[in-house]
């Protein structure tokens, strides 16, 4: 196969081994002569790894025995949606950041139930700095959006909150060390940084959970999954085991410490390179730069198809912004290699030698 550096945004790239062996379970699961794809949810077999699924999440996590862990489906866009039905009062109120596009995507969800305020927004300057969150008042409960795929920011400490803090991980989970236990619920949809698209993982603290009086959908109630272990109804079971691979891929990397050296390593590499040269501009104020989504655009933009052109010359993969922001979009997630990066920084430093 050849070589592609992969830079998407999501679905994106996961551990080379855990492609292997998610291909190798398609073929056969288990030593039961049967694929992943054929067998029950009920089999003991999945049972073993939806618990392993579970387990990994709290242990990486360091979670303390109130939380639980569920695997759903629906993407963070239900995520959104689910949130507000387990946290928000019947005429309650919640209160969000308002920090791009998938932040208000939630906020759009909650206003559906109730009434939400927003003191925080950063859509005056396209989204690229995060502002000074401090969550408190009379609130069912508060919402922000750790980091921001698109514009490329990224919050660099758990918001204080008085209330129940809800948290959209998607796209930096299990990145570094996160104050797990400060949240009342996260929830993330698994193609960024944990698996293929199709589940979406919850993880919520069930002393706050059931309190909003609430009569709800079976499948929106988190308490009804979490009764059942995550099998309530047929779980998506490939992309759960598939979750799981990459867990293990993540303890044996040595936990969030491991991927936080992992990338830290690779977005000072990156960042150093944009500050240093001079054809390029990044989107993001530099205090709120994300390590999992730099955004940069070229100063130049007559230059673009040379660019270009360097870039897929170089196998680069995934590296074009999204609509909102244009320019450059290099998606650094976990299973991301330091050489990746290598790579288009050699590009960046070749395009300012040739055309600089
Ligand atoms: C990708 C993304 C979403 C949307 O996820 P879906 O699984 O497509 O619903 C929501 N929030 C964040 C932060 C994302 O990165």
């Amino acid at each position: 196969m050849k070589k592609v550096h992969n830079f998407s945004a999501g679905p994106s790239i996961l551990p080379s081994e855990v492609i292997a062996q998610t291909a190798a379970a398609i073929q056969e699961f288990d030593g039961m002569g049967l694929s992943i794809l054929e067998i029950s949810h009920r089999s003991k077999n999945f049972e073993r790894v939806m618990q392993e699924a579970r387990d990994a999440v709290k242990e990486i996590l360091h979670l303390p025995s109130r939380y639980e862990v569920v695997y759903l489906q629906g993407g963070a866009t239900l995520g959104f949606h689910i949130a507000a039905m387990n946290f928000m009062k019947e005429n309650g109120k919640a209160v969000y950041a308002n920090t791009g596009v998938w932040a208000s995507g939630a906020i759009k969800e909650a206003k559906v139930l109730g009434t939400v305020d927003v003191p925080f927004d950063s859509s005056s300057s396209n989204h690229n700095h995060i502002p000074e969150v401090v969550f408190e008042g009379n609130y069912d409960y508060a919402h922000y959006t750790s980091n921001n795929t698109i514009y490329g920011t990224q919050y660099h400490n758990t918001p204080k909150s008085s209330v129940p803090l809800i948290c959209d991980m998607s796209s930096d989970i299990f990145s570094r060390p996160v104050n797990a236990e400060a949240h009342a619920l996260i929830y993330a949809g698994a193609q960024k940084n944990l698996g293929p698209a199709g589940t979406t993982l919850y993880i919520v603290d069930m002393e706050q959970l059931g309190k909003t009086g609430r009569k709800l959908p079976i499948y929106m109630d988190l308490k009804a999954h979490v009764e059942k272990d995550s099998m309530y109804n047929t779980p998506p079971v490939l992309a759960v085991y598939t979750c799981m691979l990459t867990l293990r891929w993540i303890k044996a990397q040595g936990g969030l410490a491991g991927m936080e050296k992992r990338n830290h390593e690779k977005q000072s590499l990156f960042y150093s390179e944009l500050d240093r040269n001079g054809m390029f501009e990044g989107h993001a104020v530099p205090d709120a730069r994300s390590w999992m989504n730099p955004t940069f655009r070229l100063v130049n933009d007559a230059l673009t198809a040379d660019f270009d052109a360097m870039w897929k010359e170089a196998g680069i993969s995934g590296i074009a912004g999204h609509r909102s922001v244009g320019g450059y979009r290099a998606s650094m997630y976990n299973a991301l290699p330091v050489e990746s990066v290598q790579v288009l920084v050699e590009v960046m430093k070749e395009f300012e030698r040739i055309k600089g």
